[in-house]
């Protein structure tokens, strides 16, 4: 008898479109969404993120990423609001502006939008690079983790959740890991607790689902996401770190995956243990603080100086 070797799915041996080599599994269409979903939940469940209880505030760009969290999350019946910043980076950002006020109007869902671009007299991306010289990946990761934590605290949201994918996290581990980046490694992890009254905590329910499997969950459900890539882009030497876990992982299906939930249970509570806390409250916003001034108002303030210098020379 010949044997077919079409592959079949796992769960209902209808036949398989998402075949998962990290996993040694393969499922139909309806069977992946179900596994996605689940695989979500148990995450949140095991490291006790956040409950039915708690408010969730899911930051949401508009790329897949976000939205498939978003989607997985209502999906199980957690209290979500999303939040969505617009960076001011030109056609990327009205479009990531238009699919995520898209997505929460379809599914009825609350969203928060707020504009870099009227924040602060415009602390929009292209802005703050130019007056600071600054990559616009730095200056953006700072902004975004104080609009996501002044967001949380003014609105009464007990948790805030992003979208970063098991191939974010295997990358930024190996960057951490290669330069020895131990402030970092004391961070890396998928629940942050707060530090500090004013913080809420941090959660990354998808930091062992991979790229390809948040695409596949997307466009299952779907879900009209962002394609294109912010023209920043992640950064080269994240794209190399990409690349490099893409080569390994298919000589040796699994690597992402152990690297990074490995370094969890064996490393990470070493580099924990090292964090030092945000002791003061910044003179300006009053969020907490290193120094007398946060590094986003330290931002702002060097961006209104320069403004104010480059209007006076003009
Ligand atoms: S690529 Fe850089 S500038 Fe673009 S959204 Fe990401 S962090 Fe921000
Ligand atoms: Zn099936
Ligand atoms: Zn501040």
């Amino acid at each position: 008898m010949r044997r077919s070797n079409v592959m079949k799915c796992r769960r209902c041996s209808a036949k398989a479109e998402v075949k998962l080599r990290a996993h040694n599994t393969a499922f139909c269409r309806a069977c992946f969404v179900l596994f996605f979903g689940r695989q979500v939940d148990r995450c949140i469940l095991k490291n006790r993120m956040f409950s039915h209880g708690d408010r969730v505030l899911v930051a949401v760009s508009g790329g897949k990423d976000s939205l498939a969290l978003w989607h997985a999350l209502v999906s199980h019946g957690y209290q979500t609001t999303g939040l969505h910043l617009n960076l001011g980076i030109g056609d990327y950002s009205t479009q990531s502006r238009e699919k995520t006020e898209a997505f929460a109007r379809v599914h009825g869902l609350p969203l928060i939008v707020l504009d870099l671009r009227t924040l602060n007299e415009d602390i929009s991306i292209p802005t703050v690079a130019a007056f600071t010289n600054r990559r616009p990946c730095a200056a953006c990761g700072r902004i975004k983790r104080h609009c996501f934590d002044t967001a949380a605290l003014e609105h009464g949201f007990t948790v805030i959740a992003t979208g970063h994918n098991l191939d974010d996290e295997a990358a930024r581990l190996l960057g951490n890991v290669l330069h020895w980046q131990r402030e970092h490694l004391a961070k890396q992890r998928p629940v942050l607790d707060p530090t500090h009254p004013k913080f809420v905590t941090k959660v990354r329910p998808l930091y062992l689902v991979s790229e390809y499997e948040t695409a596949a969950y997307a466009f299952f459900s779907g879900i009209d996401y962002v394609v294109d890539e912010c023209p920043h882009g992640a950064g080269a030497t994240q794209l190399v770190y990409k690349k490099t876990l893409n080569r390994l992982e298919e000589e040796m299906p699994g690597t992402k995956h152990g690297f990074v939930k490995d370094f969890q249970r064996a490393a990470q509570p070493v580099f924990a243990a090292a964090e030092s806390p945000p002791a003061g409250e910044c003179s300006v916003c009053g969020m907490p603080s290193y120094g007398s001034a946060c590094s986003f108002c330290t931002l702002v303030a060097e961006v209104r100086a320069k403004r104010e210098r480059a209007r006076a020379t003009s």
